[in-house]
Parts: C-alpha cells; structure tokens; sequence
C-alpha cells in the first residue's frame, strides 16, 4: 500500500508528489487524463496576484514576492531535467488604477509591505516599454517590480519528467476518481474504473473538480470552475519586458517574443469551449493597450477552468471530521503563484513537519 495517494496532476498535485516523495515515502499520482492539462497549462502564470491589494490577507500570505521559490524551483528543474521553465521576473505594471490609494496603504502597512510595490513615473515606464506607445492607458502605472512569469506549460513539463525519475513515485494516468473507500470516517482509498485503490492518506489536488468529488462525503467544500480565455499572439522577440494590467486584461511575455492576452472570467460550468466574442472582446482590450500589437497574427485560442473558492482562499489540509484524506484546492486565479507555499503548508501538516 503506497503511503500517499495524490488525485489530480496539475501545479498543485505535481508539486505535491514532489515535495513527498524528497521526504522519502511512497507516492501513487493519479489523474482522469493525461497530467496537466488542465487550468495549469491553461493559465498564464503571472507570479502576483492581480491587484493584489484587492484579496485578503489569507491570500496574499501564500504569495513570495520576490519569486524565490521559483527561482529555485526553476534552477533545480533545469537541472533535473534539462528543461527551463522560463522564470522571468521583469516586474508586473497596473495602468491606470481606480483605487491606487488602497494600493499603497496595503503597499506600506499590510501584507504587501514587502511586495515594493511603487508608483512609477510614467515616461520611465514608457522609456522601458515602448511597446505601449500609443496606449490609452498611462495616465498612472503601479509596479511590483521583483516578480513576473513562469511558463508554465514548461514548467508542468519539467515537474512531470522530473517526477517519472523518482523511484519512489508511481503515476496513474486515465484512472479517474468515482468516489472513496471508507470505514466509516476513515478514507482508505479510491474508488476508480479501474478498481479500488488503497492508500494510508489521500489527497484531493483535482482543481475546479475538487468540490463535486468530495460532495459524496458531505464536506463544505466549495470550489466550483470559472472559464478563463487565453489567446497568444506571435509577436517577435523583446517587445514587452514586463506583465502589463490594464482596461480589464493582461499581456505576459515569453521568451521567444510570443505574447499571452488574458482573459475572459465566465461562470459555465465544465464548458471549455472558444468564442469570437471573447476573442473579439481579448483583442480589442489588447490593442487598446498595445496598439502595434495589430501587426502580429493570433497564434491560438484556449479556455481553461480555474478552481474558484470563497474570497479566493483556497482550502488546505486534512479534512475535519475525517481520517486519511486532505484537501488542496480552490486556488482560482492565484494557482501557480500560490502552489509553493500552498504545498508547503500541506505537506508539512502530513508529515508533521
Ligand atoms: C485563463 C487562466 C489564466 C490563469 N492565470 C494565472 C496566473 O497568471 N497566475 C496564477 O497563479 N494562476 C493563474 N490561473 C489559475 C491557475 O492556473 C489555477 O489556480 C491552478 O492551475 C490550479 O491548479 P490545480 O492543480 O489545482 O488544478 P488543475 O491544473 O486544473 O489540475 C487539476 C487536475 O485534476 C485532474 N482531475 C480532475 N478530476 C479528476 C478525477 N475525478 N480523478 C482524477 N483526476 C482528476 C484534472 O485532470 C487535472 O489534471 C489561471 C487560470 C486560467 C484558467
């Protein structure tokens, strides 16, 4: 019997399987499909909350805000695997904030007293980006300058070939949770297609699917999917530097010059499908902030379901009321930046560390 038993392969059920499995026990990952391709591979992996004055101090508190965990993840990775996941930490700019006072009172006395979040002259900014020339919108620029991206489709990639090393890992895949095997208020496994599976402890890491899988043990467990639309432009190689918030959306830049345009914030269910409103929507926002942005050709269109909890809070740890399962979930739009030290405080209460 495998010690721990992990269901759902995304940023959080990977990060999960790995932190477990350096402590030395056994680690059965188990996902309905292939792993990660879900809302951590639909997302865009901004490191920093958006307007991050806006969610509460639970939130905010999981948040690492000169992206030093990713750097060593990253590095670790690259090692491990010989594939970079891309960390790039060129600051995250806000144009034109409504409630830029809030911002700053939470920037000197709240949680992000060590975010260094500043108000930015604006023609320095520009000076850095002249890709926003043009732009309706630098009247004001806020930046959180020690954070930016990862690529996290790399990024899941490096976990997951990182993950298919480790011998005291095993992985499951097109093997779905339909429900859990229980003696009384004790979980000693799942039930699967393929058959039960029996663990000494279970963990729920199944995204925006966590709160229906655990209905059956009538726990408050609330955590539901929201659409995300993404589009990518094929724009060329160092014509953004930074993550830029502005006019509802958002432009993160990759390395190879391509650039994310996010996103739409749609309540549908488990439906993934693509819209031309959305797309429309995305791209008239973009290029109201990056005007020169029309020269370049949309490269791909693709939904994802973020895992949305109350007040964004996700839920972490073991479940009350019951033995041999825990729960992580409900990270909404903060899964990657939150997933290290989420994962930190789950593993560390399984362990007793
Ligand atoms: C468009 C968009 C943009 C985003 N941008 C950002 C951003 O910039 N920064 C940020 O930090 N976050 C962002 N997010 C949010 C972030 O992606 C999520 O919060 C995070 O990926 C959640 O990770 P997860 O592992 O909990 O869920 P997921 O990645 O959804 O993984 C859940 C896994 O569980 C599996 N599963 C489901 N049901 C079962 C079952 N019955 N049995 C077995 N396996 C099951 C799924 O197949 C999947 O692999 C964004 C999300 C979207 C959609």
């Amino acid at each position: 019997m495998v010690d721990f038993l992990v269901v759902g392969g995304g940023i959080i059920g990977l990060l999960i399987t790995r932190k477990l499995a350096q402590a030395g026990v056994s680690v059965l990952l188990v996902d309905k499909q292939k792993l990660a391709q879900e809302s951590s591979w639909a997302g865009g992996g901004i490191l920093a909350p958006m307007y991050p004055w806006r969610y509460p101090d639970a939130l905010n508190e999981l948040v690492d805000w000169n992206a030093e965990n990713f750097k060593q993840l990253a590095g670790a990775l690259i090692e491990e695997t010989g594939i970079d996941p891309e960390v790039r930490l060129g600051g995250v700019n806000m144009l034109d904030v409504s409630d830029d006072a809030a911002a700053m009172r939470w920037a000197t006395q709240g949680v992000g007293a060590n975010s260094g979040l500043y108000r930015r002259e604006v023609g320095d900014f520009l000076g850095s980006e002249p890709l926003l020339r043009g732009s309706e919108s630098t009247h004001s620029v806020l930046t959180l300058p020690m954070v930016g991206n990862v690529r996290n489709p790399r990024l899941l990639k490096a976990l997951i070939k990182s993950l298919r090393q480790q011998k005291n890992v095993q992985i499951l895949e097109y093997c779905a949770l339909k429900g859990f095997v229980r003696k009384g208020a004790h979980v000693t496994g799942i039930e699967t297609a393929q058959g039960p599976i029996s663990a000494k402890e279970c963990i729920v890491a199944a995204g925006a699917w966590s709160g229906d899988l655990l209905k059956c043990l009538e726990v408050p467990v609330s955590v539901s999917p929201v659409k995300g639309q993404m589009l990518l432009i094929k724009a060329k190689p160092g014509l953004l530097a930074s993550v830029v918030l502005a006019q509802g959306c958002y432009l993160i830049p990759r390395q190879d010059g391509r650039i994310l345009v996010g996103s739409t914030i749609e309540h549908q269910g488990y439906d993934k499908t693509t819209t031309h409103e959305a797309r429309d929507s995305l791209l008239n926002a973009a290029y109201r902030i990056a005007p020169s942005l029309k020269d370049y050709p949309v490269e791909k269109h693709w939904a994802g379901l973020r895992p949305s909890s109350p007040e964004s809070i996700p839920y972490i740890g073991r479940l009350e009321g019951f033995k041999g399962i825990s729960v992580c979930a409900g990270h909404f739009r903060n899964g990657v930046v939150t997933a290290p030290r989420s994962v930190d405080i789950l593993v560390n209460q399984l362990l007793g560390t």
